[in-house]
């Protein structure tokens, strides 16, 4: 068998799974951090890392997950832009793992297989009622406002009452968008023609939010909180009941600076909201509010009750939970009315085609990020890796996905300086004495002619570029600072895709 090893370049190869922050960041950071330590672990500097993505676009949830009010955290997307800008990480996007590629096209062509697929789908809401017509999980919705390329383009906002239920920043954000003025959503953010036009047929005029636990154990970041606080035309309404914590809860809280800070700012809203009702039913500037916003924490849906197949209520069961995050349930219920209920309760990483899922804690099997055979009892798989939410499951914030690279960047030098070619089946003698190149097919153009015999479309990152200069130029004509393209065929045509 004859190889393509060119011996004069003998960069390492990583294929990276996904382009979303976490694999971006895991990128840059390999690529960073070999050159510092790479020389010292007898692996040399150079490297080629090719990042793969099943969208037309990079960036993962922080353009089809991130709200759109939200533009400070838009603009990491410009900062991993500018990530990607490097020669040494080449973009192949609208390439699907699973479809377009599998393990066996990897492996002999990649050195070590970095997966940082994230998470897209909605955890289930197991209750009665959960299939009514009405019922939405957050992740469609968020799907829907953003543009998601195959997301629905039109969405119904018929419900005058809305149930949101979660305790986290997601649920926090589909009640907002729920209670936006749509031109203020079109005046600042990059939301689509279709998404404005649906936002300006909304009817929703009350939303009750519905937290299982109480103030001390809600999860949410204290910059949604403020965002809520400042909502144009709505009144905030708290149960003065749900604030009434014994000592012990609020020492716990205490403890932890962010819950500290989150339950300061939840009293700063109750107070709010006492003088809203005292303003005569008024928003936060004081000027008369046409919506509420009713906040129910110790509130746990139970049921969601339906008419011919619609919904038309939501039942919950009122909770106490102690100091040590314990909840009960009471046996006193308590029902609204409402037409429409999303449910935030955690997205769900996304299964990967030929690598074991852990699926009592919704993640790609894995120790410390090196991929395990399977959940129970799996051992290592050589050579291939996971990071961001793939590893972790659905939580924390996009700055974790950096710490998450860092330490997977770490063991991923380590195992490569360790291995040398002949540990794996796939090696071959002709290989060089450098460590870590386990790759047999080490052709750079080997990949792009596998895909192109596929008859697979790729947008590159100057394929990108185009489609970033075609939304800001969008944009400008609105004098917005960017309009979102949503159809797939139009980013691809944008792209200028070749083949
Ligand atoms: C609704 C919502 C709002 C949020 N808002 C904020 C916020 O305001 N601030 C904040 O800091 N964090 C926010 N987060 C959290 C943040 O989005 C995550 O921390 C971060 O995106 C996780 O990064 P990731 O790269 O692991 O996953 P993702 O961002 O999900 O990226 C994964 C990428 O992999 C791709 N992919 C998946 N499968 C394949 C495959 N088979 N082949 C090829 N590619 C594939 C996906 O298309 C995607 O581009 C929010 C999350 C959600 C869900």
């Amino acid at each position: 068998m004859e190889t393509n090893y060119n011996a004069d370049s003998p960069e390492l190869r990583i294929a990276v799974i996904g382009a979303g922050p976490a694999g971006i960041y895991s990128s840059d950071i390999f690529l960073r951090q070999l050159k510092k330590l790479g020389d010292d672990m007898g692996l040399g500097t150079a490297a080629r890392i090719d990042l793969f993505e099943k969208l037309p676009v990079p960036f993962g949830l922080v353009r089809y997950g991130v709200a759109p009010d939200h533009p400070s955290i838009k603009f990491i997307a410009d900062a991993l832009a500018k990530t990607l800008d490097n020669p040494d990480i080449h973009l192949y996007a609208n390439v699907e793992f699973g479809k377009d590629i599998t393990l066996e096209d990897l492996l002999p062509r990649y050195d070590a297989i970095l997966f940082a697929t994230g998470a897209i789908e909605d955890k289930p809401l197991n209750i009665p009622g959960a299939s009514l017509r009405g019922v939405y999980g957050a992740a469609k919705f968020v799907e829907w406002y953003d543009g998601y390329p195959t997301a629905e383009r039109e969405w119904l906002l018929d419900a005058s009452e809305v149930a949101v239920i979660g305790g986290g920043n997601v649920a926090m954000d589909v009640a907002r968008e729920l209670l936006r003025d749509a031109d203020y959503l079109r005046e600042h953010t990059d939301i689509s023609d279709n998404v404005y036009n649906g936002l300006l047929k909304n009817r929703a005029q009350t939303l009750h939010l519905f937290i299982r636990r109480g103030v001390a154990q809600a999860k949410f970041s204290v910059q949604e909180l403020r965002e809520m606080e400042k909502l144009s035309g709505v009144q905030i309404v708290v149960n003065e009941n749900d604030f009434d914590l014994d000592d012990e809860t609020i020492d716990v809280a205490g403890k932890d600076k962010l819950t500290r800070q989150m339950v300061e700012e939840l009293f700063a809203i109750r107070d709010l909201s006492e003088d809203m009702q005292d303003g005569g039913n008024v928003d936060f500037e004081g000027n008369p509010a046409n919506k509420r916003y009713v906040i129910h924490f110790n509130a746990n849906p139970v049921e969601i009750l339906g008419k011919d197949g619609q919904v038309v209520a939501i039942r919950v069961e009122r909770t106490v939970t102690s100091a040590d995050g314990k909840m009960t349930c009471t046996g006193e219920f308590e029902e609204y009315p409402v037409q429409a209920v999303y449910h935030a309760i955690g997205y769900k990483p996304a299964q990967v085609s030929g690598v074991a899922y852990d699926s009592s804690n919704a993640l790609l099997a894995n120790s410390d990020g090196r991929i395990l055979t399977s959940a129970q009892n799996g051992v290592v798989c050589p050579r291939l890796y996971a990071t961001g939410w793939a590893k972790r499951g659905p939580v924390g914030l996009i700055g974790s996905t950096k710490s998450d690279a860092l330490q997977i960047v770490e063991n991923m030098l380590e195992d490569l300086a360790k291995s040398s070619a002949k540990e794996y089946e796939t090696a071959l003698p002709a290989l060089p004495a450098l460590p870590g190149r386990l790759a047999t097919d080490r052709d750079p153009k080997s990949i792009e002619n596998l895909l192109a015999s596929r008859g697979v479309k790729v947008v590159d990152f100057e394929g990108w570029k185009r489609i970033d200069a075609f939304e800001i130029e969008l944009g400008l004509a609105e004098n917005r600072a960017r309009k979102k393209v949503v159809s797939k065929q139009m980013l691809m045509d944008i792209a200028e895709v070749k083949q």
